[in-house]
């Protein structure tokens, strides 16, 4: 993407400051969502790299990497997954848990969600700590799933998250980067 574009891509982002708690900024990707230029630029953009190639599935971390990564699907004609908050799957599910700032959190995906050696791309909005991600990975692996990369429309890098995935053998994409929480 040149300059211009992703100058265009990133002030679609609004930034919301101490939400949900004081000090966080929150980037708040409904306003990119709802402009149907940007939408499209990000799923073309993120994806670019492996357009043409084999993708079985695109897994979405609830929730906004459901919106992103349904589009993505779609566009690399692949399945779409979803990995969940704990108690949200109806089927039976494998879990894993991560710890949050403050205590532990829990995802899962269907048992039946991803099959042995399937080539699957991982998709959320945003790339903090890399927490979330990395329990993403754990399951998708203990499933047996070959991840091509993990994508996600904004790196926050001094938290971290993309060199915590790419010591995982996870390669990342992340179309734009805010400095700071
Ligand atoms: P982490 O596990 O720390 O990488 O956090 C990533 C998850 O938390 C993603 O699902 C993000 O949507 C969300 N998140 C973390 N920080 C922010 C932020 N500053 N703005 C918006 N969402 C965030």
């Amino acid at each position: 993407m040149d300059p211009t574009d992703l100058q265009e891509l990133k002030a679609s982002i609004r930034t919301i400051a101490d939400y949900p708690r004081p000090g966080i900024q929150f980037r708040d990707i409904t306003t990119l969502l709802g402009n149907a230029r940007m939408f499209r630029r990000a799923v073309d953009e993120l994806v670019r790299p492996w357009t043409g190639s084999k993708v079985d599935r695109v897994a979405g971390i609830e929730a906004r990497g459901f919106i992103l990564g349904g589009a993505i699907a779609h566009q690399l004609a692949a399945g779409f997954v979803p990995i969940r908050k704990k108690g949200k799957l109806p089927h039976e599910t494998v879990r894993v848990a991560y710890s949050l700032e403050y205590g532990l959190d829990e995802i899962e995906i269907h048992r039946d969600g991803v099959a042995r050696g399937e080539r699957i791309i991982l998709v959320d909005d945003l790339i903090a700590t890399g927490g979330t991600a990395e329990a993403a990975v754990k399951l998708l692996r203990s499933l047996g799933a070959q991840i091509l990369a993990a994508c996600f429309v904004i790196d926050l890098p001094d938290l971290g998250g993309s060199r915590r995935l790419e010591a995982l053998e996870v390669p990342v994409r992340t179309l734009v980067a805010f400095q700071g929480h």
